[in-house]
């Protein structure tokens, strides 16, 4: 057995003793099933289903008053914005110390890839929750896309006030040594740092020939070919008669400014800032949005006039940009 061998053994050991441990004393969610946070819950997600929000209509269903939406379920457990620094929680959860082996191995990357939840019964305003989270399993040693790692699976059971069990929800994430990570600097690197370059839209069968015709410096839109309306961001069906056949026609890239805004915050590497975003009135019928350039920021307004220009982002990765026209 090779040292690499006998290292990953033991690490293994180490991480697969944590399997079927939890936090011991369950944790009490801080407030209490209530009807503001329903309702804002409800606002956020676009759900007018009265029997969450209006007592009146909600005393005449099934539930006889106000329940909350089962799919709240995880938000009685949120821990509120000290949850960006999970590290910081006090006492650090089981959780957080079995993703603290992992990082100090080297499996610094996390991402989040599937949740199973189940709903026992609907909750209503008063409920107090209470939630016991366990590290139900570790997967073997994968390979994936984003570098080697580790399927880590928690199940959090959910209880009420008499400790009856209201709902569960399982997690499973992927700790891995990122496979892109930055090699150690070397002699002619050191001292520079690349710039992180703009976050690239995933390419799929629904829209890459769009990406592809912007590479060669032809800005296309969608036009369905049963009733000629024209679409943009590319999509597969016809949102006006729902045919799936349509055609690119070349845009000539004239357009005025319909609607624009200048983001300061938050800032997205890739980007400069001040960043101004408009949305274009293309002249042949159809809005896209794209970053302005070529004038001072108060010069930009309503109406103006622009013109698009491809122009290289990062590595001759082009993208259209709207140029303002005399
Ligand atoms: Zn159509």
């Amino acid at each position: 057995m090779s040292q690499a061998d006998r290292e990953r053994e033991g690490f293994e050991a180490k991480i697969q003793e944590f399997v079927g441990r939890n936090d011991g004393e369950p944790y009490v969610c801080p407030d209490t099933v209530n009807e503001p946070m329903i309702r804002h819950w409800c606002e956020a997600m676009g759900d007018e289903n009265p029997a969450y929000t209006d007592p009146n209509l909600a005393k005449d269903t099934v539930h006889g008053g106000i329940v909350a939406p089962p799919t709240m379920l995880q938000s009685w457990d949120m821990r509120g914005f000290k949850m960006y620094d999970a590290a910081s929680l006090l006492p650090p959860t089981t959780q957080r110390q079995l993703h603290k082996v992992f990082d100090e191995a080297g499996y610094t990357g996390v991402v989040a890839t599937d949740t199973e939840q189940e709903y026992l019964r609907y909750l209503r305003p008063g409920d107090q929750i209470t939630c016991q989270t366990t590290i139900e399993s570790i997967s073997e040693q994968k390979a994936t896309a984003l570098g080697t790692g580790y399927f880590v699976v928690t199940r959090t059971e959910f209880s009420d006030q008499n400790g009856d069990e209201v709902g569960w929800l399982t997690f499973r994430v992927l700790k891995f040594k990122p496979a892109n990570a930055a090699a150690a600097p070397t002699e002619e690197t050191s001292g520079e740092t690349a710039l992180p370059t703009r976050i690239r839209s995933p390419l799929g069968h629904d829209n890459k020939w769009w990406w592809d015709a912007i590479q060669q410096e032809k800005l296309l839109i969608q036009k369905c070919s049963d009733c000629d309306v024209l679409r943009h961001p590319p999509r597969p069906m016809c949102g006006q008669c729902q045919s799936t056949n349509w055609q690119g026609i070349e845009a000539s890239g004239k357009g005025i400014v319909y609607s624009y805004t200048i983001l300061h915050h938050p800032i997205i590497p890739g980007y400069d800032f001040p960043c101004p975003v408009g949305l274009i009135d293309l002249e042949e019928g159809t809005r896209i949005v794209a970053n302005i350039r070529g004038c001072e920021l108060d010069e930009i307004h309503i109406g103006m006039k622009v013109e698009c220009m491809f122009e290289d982002v990062d590595d001759d990765f082009k993208l259209p940009f709207f140029y303002k026209l005399p």
